[in-house]
């Protein structure tokens, strides 16, 4: 390490924790305060200080709670460096510096290319394993800048292309993520997880799904949730065999046992190992399996210990509670007599995945209130009023969900002309307070026991604040 890199890491180091008392760049600020005294390149003299090295996990939905996960599974056996919901490279770089292990764990989200810069933070960090969880389209528009799903998946994709040594573990069940394993399996080890069970599958009608490799619609032999499933491209292009499978699932009200079966390549023992175990989880819905896959995969893959991978799973996910769920995130709350299902559903693939959940538990007529995309946002609220229309709701209510009130007046028109009854309240963004207020009492208000109350929203601003309010009454 050269000395400029070991000043600027101790300045910054000091300089970290200080900033916690002002505002503004919070959790980056010591990687700022680096990267602007040894620049930006130095980051990876940080990054090779791990014995093992970094693991990056990125996908469109899933990835903090994977990220949860695989934390509690690594930092069970070894000390690890870790960030969560890092969008930057200054992030990972802070958590580098102020955090001690030989693991390093980074979320790293990425919206396109021209606001993430995932090439150059796979140059810089030289990762060990990228992890993929799932990729679907998500906003159409990036700070005003139209961003076509092709940008998007080309930016997941350029996170590990330059990779010449680990693994990539990604979902072999989505198509999307399988290529980006398949393309690079002459370049590095690939690792991938899925689905080998005959009791999960899909209520929703199939979309057209286009084979990633040439375009042509892919052929579904099964479908397990949205796009994910066995499938196969006249072009040769088909699901990988997952070397990490959920073998049999058995579902109660109050448990779910998975057993889990892997033979994998562990990276700092470079040998295959294999694992076989069954694990009690709380009913949390099918994709919660996925992130669970994900990252016992991640965990068996870079885990020294390799005798403890067995014990390792049994003690986190028996002992888990549906606390691991990320803030604004999809849950179930039982208020009064009422269930209430809510939390961020972003884009198509979300909101589906939040119906799903939703479903295990309606045993009457619902009500949806439904909270809208934005201007330009025209294709989520497609996937959105199909997700509606496929729950057969007794009742809508529609509330803007971004900052146009007039956009969300013309989707509630839209909805309106299948659905008479349903209503609209036009409540601002800038009155949050009054938007949740409002929010919180139509679901506790409602006429109906079942509730479900999804859309888009600011996370933590809007539906973490809501599902409190819920929890503590
Ligand atoms: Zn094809």
């Amino acid at each position: 390490m050269s000395t400029r890199v070991i000043i600027a890491k101790s300045i910054a180091k000091i300089a970290g924790p200080v900033s916690k008392l002002g505002s503004g760049s919070g959790k980056s600020f010591a990687g700022i305060v680096f990267s602007k005294i040894a620049g930006i390149d130095a980051i990876s003299e940080l990054s090779h200080e791990l014995g093992v090295g970094s693991i990056i996990l990125t996908g469109t939905n899933g990835k903090t709670t994977t990220t949860t996960l695989l934390i509690k599974l690594l930092s069970n056996d070894i000390p690890i460096r870790s960030s969560f919901e890092s969008n930057t490279i200054n992030a990972i770089a802070s958590a580098l510096i102020q955090q001690k292990g030989d693991v390093g764990v980074f979320e790293y989200g990425i919206r396109n290319i021209k606001y993430g810069i995932p090439d150059k933070v796979q140059r810089i960090v030289d990762p060990v394993g990228v992890v993929y969880t799932t990729i679907s389209p998500e906003h159409a528009q990036v700070a005003g800048v139209k961003n076509p799903f092709e940008d998007y998946y080309r930016a997941k994709e350029l996170l590990s292309q330059g990779m010449d040594k680990g693994i990539i573990i990604t979902n072999c069940d989505d198509p999307r993520t399988a290529y980006l394993g398949y393309k690079k399996r002459n370049d590095v080890k690939i690792t991938y997880y899925g689905l080998e069970v005959d009791n999960i599958s899909d209520f929703f009608d199939a979309d057209i799904i286009q084979c990633p490799s040439c375009g042509k619609e892919l052929v579904y032999e099964k479908h397990f949730l949205n796009h994910r499933g066995v499938y196969s491209c006249e072009c040769g292009f088909k699901r990988p065999e997952p070397d990490v499978k959920l073998t049999d699932i058995k579902f109660t009200n109050e448990k779910w046992a998975l057993t889990i079966e892997g033979d994998l390549y562990n990276y700092p023992l470079n040998e295959n190992l294999s694992f076989n175990v069954e694990i009690n989880v709380p009913p949390y819905g099918f994709h919660n399996i996925y992130n669970t896959l994900a990252s016992i995969t991640s965990y068996a893959s870079f885990t020294p210990k390799a005798e403890n991978i067995e014990s390792t799973i049994k003690k986190v996910f028996n002992n888990l509670d549906m606390s691991f769920i990320p803030p604004g995130r999809f849950e179930v709350v039982e208020y009064k007599n009422k269930l209430i299902g809510l939390g961020q559903g972003d884009n198509g693939d979300a909101a589906k995945i939040n119906a799903l959940f939703m479903d295990q538990f309606v045993d009457g007529p619902l009500e949806f209130i439904y909270t809208t995309p934005d201007v330009d946002e025209e294709e989520i609220f497609e996937d959105h009023f199909k997700v509606i229309k496929t729950l057969s709701p007794a009742h809508i209510i529609v509330v803007p969900g971004r900052k146009s009130i007039e956009k969300a007046e013309e989707y509630y028109n839209i909805i309106k002309k299948e659905y008479p009854d349903a209503e609209f309240y036009p409540l601002s963004y800038d009155e949050m307070a009054k938007r949740i207020d409002k929010l919180y009492e139509l679901a506790t208000q409602s006429d109906y026991d079942y509730v479900i109350m999804t859309g888009c929203g600011e996370e933590q601003a809007m539906w973490e604040n809501i599902k409190q309010k819920l929890i503590k009454k």
